[in-house]
């Protein structure tokens, strides 16, 4: 039963997404699009703007109001973070629902530019959920008035069953009957076994949902896998990734948000946080603690070591040294921060800052949402994603944690 596809057509003068085209589908490894939302056009890949990120931003610049002048990301995706306890708070309708919805607007009114999407990230061990918890996460979107995408979170984690399809059949018809002016997203974690995440994506399909997210957590290999043979050639579904972990581990840092978009996802977005490392707790607990002041000018040149900023020319999260050893003191980024001044410059500005994570938030999704819609782009255009990848040093020298990516040809050749 399509049921959803009935619905889709009784509300498309309304629906948020009228069309996602991909237009080109990389034989090497990418898709190009454009998508169609109420709210604005916008080509793929390309990056959202979690609200977390804004608050870092926000956190920098008490005296601005809102950032739309700051970043050009097409969506704005808001991250609510549930477990069960929240579920049942929410439930009681007291005054936690209010909360919520409040923070929701707060974070909306910051950024002004295209469609907003909500991520429900449930904790790890949430593996089912009722109906009625379900509900209570679609009242929270939708009574919000601010959400177009709203999510609703895997009712079965792990499996396949006539449950999940119930379920979830109820939770999308309940949110387009009650809200027409929103649309329903599917948001199907990556750590499962890879043929349930392929019959969910197949029954979603056929429901017609324009529109998927799937969320990067645990071993999430399989699921990956699983997208990419199910979605990489089909051109009618939007398909998201969230909640990726913006450096690959502390010992490989690589940027993994600009990676993904090759595994065929059109849109990604970066769990909260920075990346990099940089706040190194351990020296700023001790500066607080003694407040010595004869030992900041080690502690300063200590943290500089090693705070690491986002370097899109190599695709690595680098220290001052580093960059300076592979690129100068010229920066490779035209963000508020970069913009006019040298490297030492950059790492000078953190000084100002009490948390340096601030400007390197900032930094890092200005710098590599353009990387994702300049370079990354234009070589999924003309289908030299190797060469693009062999340019950028550190994706090299840690390539093998990421074969699959450096030689996306041999397989072609192998099928030759
Ligand atoms: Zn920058």
């Amino acid at each position: 039963m399509r049921l959803f596809k009935a619905l889709i057509r009784r509300n498309l003068g309304i629906m948020v997404l009228k069309d996602v085209k991909i237009s080109d589908i990389s034989e090497i490894r990418g898709r190009l699009g454009r998508i169609d939302t109420k709210k604005g056009q916008f080509k793929t890949p390309t990056r959202g703007l979690m609200n977390t990120e804004l608050r870092k931003f926000f956190q920098a610049n008490r005296t601005l109001r809102e950032a739309s002048d700051f970043f050009d990301n097409p969506f704005l995706e808001i991250v609510i973070d549930l477990d069960r306890f929240k579920i049942s708070k929410l439930q009681s309708k007291s005054g936690n629902f209010e909360n919520k919805i409040r923070s929701i607007k707060k974070d909306k009114a910051t950024y002004d530019k295209g469609p907003v999407i909500c991520f429900p990230r449930l904790k790890k061990e949430v593996l089912s959920l009722s109906e009625t918890d379900i509900n209570v996460i679609i009242e929270l979107q939708g009574d919000s008035q601010v959400i177009d995408l709203a999510g609703i979170p895997d009712p079965r984690h792990g499996n396949y069953s006539v449950e999940f399809e119930n379920i979830f059949r109820r939770a999308a018809k309940k949110l387009v009957t009650r809200y027409p002016d929103i649309y329903p997203v599917p948001f199907i974690r990556l750590d499962q076994d890879g043929d349930v995440v392929k019959r969910k994506i197949n029954w979603l399909q056929a429901q017609g949902f324009k529109m998927i997210s799937f969320i990067i957590i645990g071993d999430s290999k399989a699921g990956e896998f699983a997208v990419r043979n199910t979605l990489s050639e089909v051109e009618d579904i939007w398909v998201h990734l969230t909640n990726i972990n913006k450096q690959f581990k502390k010992d490989v840092p690589v940027g993994v948000v600009n990676l993904k978009p090759l595994d065929y996802f059109d849109t990604v977005s970066s769990r909260k946080g920075y990346g990099g490392g940089g706040k190194t707790g351990e020296s700023d607990r001790f500066a607080e603690v003694v407040n010595l002041t004869e030992w900041i000018p080690s502690f300063v040149t200590t943290k500089e070591d090693k705070v690491k900023r986002f370097a899109c020319s190599t695709l690595g999260f680098l220290t001052k040294k580093e960059y300076i050893m592979r690129k100068g003191k010229q920066p490779d980024c035209s963000c508020p921060l970069c913009k006019g001044s040298s490297i030492d410059d950059f790492y000078d500005k953190l000084r100002l800052f009490k948390d340096e994570g601030i400007p390197l938030t900032v930094h890092e999704v200005f710098s590599s949402t353009n990387e994702i819609e300049g370079p990354l782009t234009t070589s999924i255009k003309k289908d030299l994603q190797e060469d693009y990848l062999r340019s950028k040093p550190t994706v090299i020298e840690f390539q093998k944690y990421f074969p699959e990516y450096i030689t996306p040809k041999i397989k072609q050749l192998n099928d030759y």
